[in-house]
């Protein structure tokens, strides 16, 4: 039947990012998943929401590491420069031996739960970041505390960025994705997950805070479909109802495919950068398109929709 064997399919249309008639439609503008100094992120709270504001984006969540430390700043900041921000974090817990992170969207900041697991959080990652500095002093890293610490450059809890960092600044490996691939990236040494409540817990947190649980990015723990298909229904059981659908720049296809477990099991759908530094990977807002698919946004959850409406 083709005119022509040779001929390739016309390449696909740009047209199936945001088609008017999905319900997705309005996901322009939008960013539930970034960081700032008040965890892993290069940029200030201020600073990071005038980037995003540059950028064009109009409904945005700041979601620091296991901390809302970041969120006044942000407020102030988008307020200015007529943003909505919804209040976030991204919570570190472990699932299967997994470390497995969940975004919580949080209309009414912390509350209830989740105000003292904040706290168990925080000791989590100062009891666990001298564990991996312990570590990391055996492969030959010494003071790797303070070595750590310096490269944070503030007093807010480390994290194994810091560790890369400094491993990177003592000549130990020549760049930070080095870093994680031999010494703390999962499953390697300084993957240090002990201290992380069980992700049933964090999700209970943030269903009691009156938020919205996201599982955040489901396609970077390296699980077959099958097992992503286990962690998804283990996330639902606990009470988590939105996943992240795109998180940064992924394959379409899996996108799809990705969309069709979601909406097995009912899940909204969310989308991020996980923007970190400026110059990285993303930036604010940039993230591969979202195909044609039924899941209901997470912006239109009914815990949601009031706030994030005055945007639209
Ligand atoms: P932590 O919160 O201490 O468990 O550190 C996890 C953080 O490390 C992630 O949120 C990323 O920002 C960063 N990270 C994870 N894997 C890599 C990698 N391969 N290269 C660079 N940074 C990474
Ligand atoms: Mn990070
Ligand atoms: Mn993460
Ligand atoms: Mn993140």
């Amino acid at each position: 039947m083709p005119m022509n064997e040779t001929h390739v399919s016309p390449p696909t249309p740009a047209a199936p990012a945001f088609q008017a008639e999905t319900p997705l439609a309005d996901a322009q503008g939008i960013d539930f998943h970034m960081h700032s100094t008040a965890s892993d992120g290069a940029l200030s709270p201020a600073a990071l929401m005038s980037l995003c504001h540059e950028r064009g984006l109009t409904r945005l969540s700041l979601t620091d590491h296991d901390t809302l430390d970041g969120v006044a700043e942000a407020q102030e900041a988008a307020d200015a420069l007529g943003m909505t921000l919804l209040p976030g974090l991204e919570l570190s817990s472990q699932w299967q031996g997994m470390n497995i992170h969940v975004v919580g969207l949080l209309p009414q900041g912390a509350q209830g739960s989740l105000v003292a697991g904040l706290e168990a959080q925080a000791k989590a990652r100062v009891t666990r970041g001298e564990e991996i500095a312990r570590r990391m002093e055996k492969l030959g890293l010494h003071d790797a505390l303070a070595k750590a610490r310096a490269q944070a450059g503030s007093d807010r809890p480390l994290g194994r960025p810091d560790f890369a960092r400094a491993m990177v600044a003592d000549g130990l490996v020549k760049d930070m994705g080095t870093a994680f691939k031999k010494y703390l990236g999962s499953g390697k040494r300084g993957d240090v997950k002990a201290g992380w409540p069980y992700l049933s817990e964090v999700v209970e947190w943030i269903n009691d805070a009156g938020g919205v649980a996201v599982l955040a990015h489901p396609l970077r723990y390296g699980l077959t479909r099958r097992k992503r298909g286990l962690l998804l229904d283990a996330f639902t059981a606990a009470g988590g109802e939105a996943c992240e659908l795109v998180s940064g720049f992924q394959n379409a296809d899996v996108t799809r495919d990705l969309a069709r477990q979601l909406d097995e099991r009912g899940l909204y759908g969310s989308l991020g950068s996980d923007f970190h530094f400026p110059g990285g990977p993303v930036a604010p807002g940039s993230m591969s398109p979202v195909p044609r698919t039924a899941l209901r946004p997470v912006w239109q959850h009914p815990r949601l929709a009031a706030l994030l409406a005055e945007a639209a």
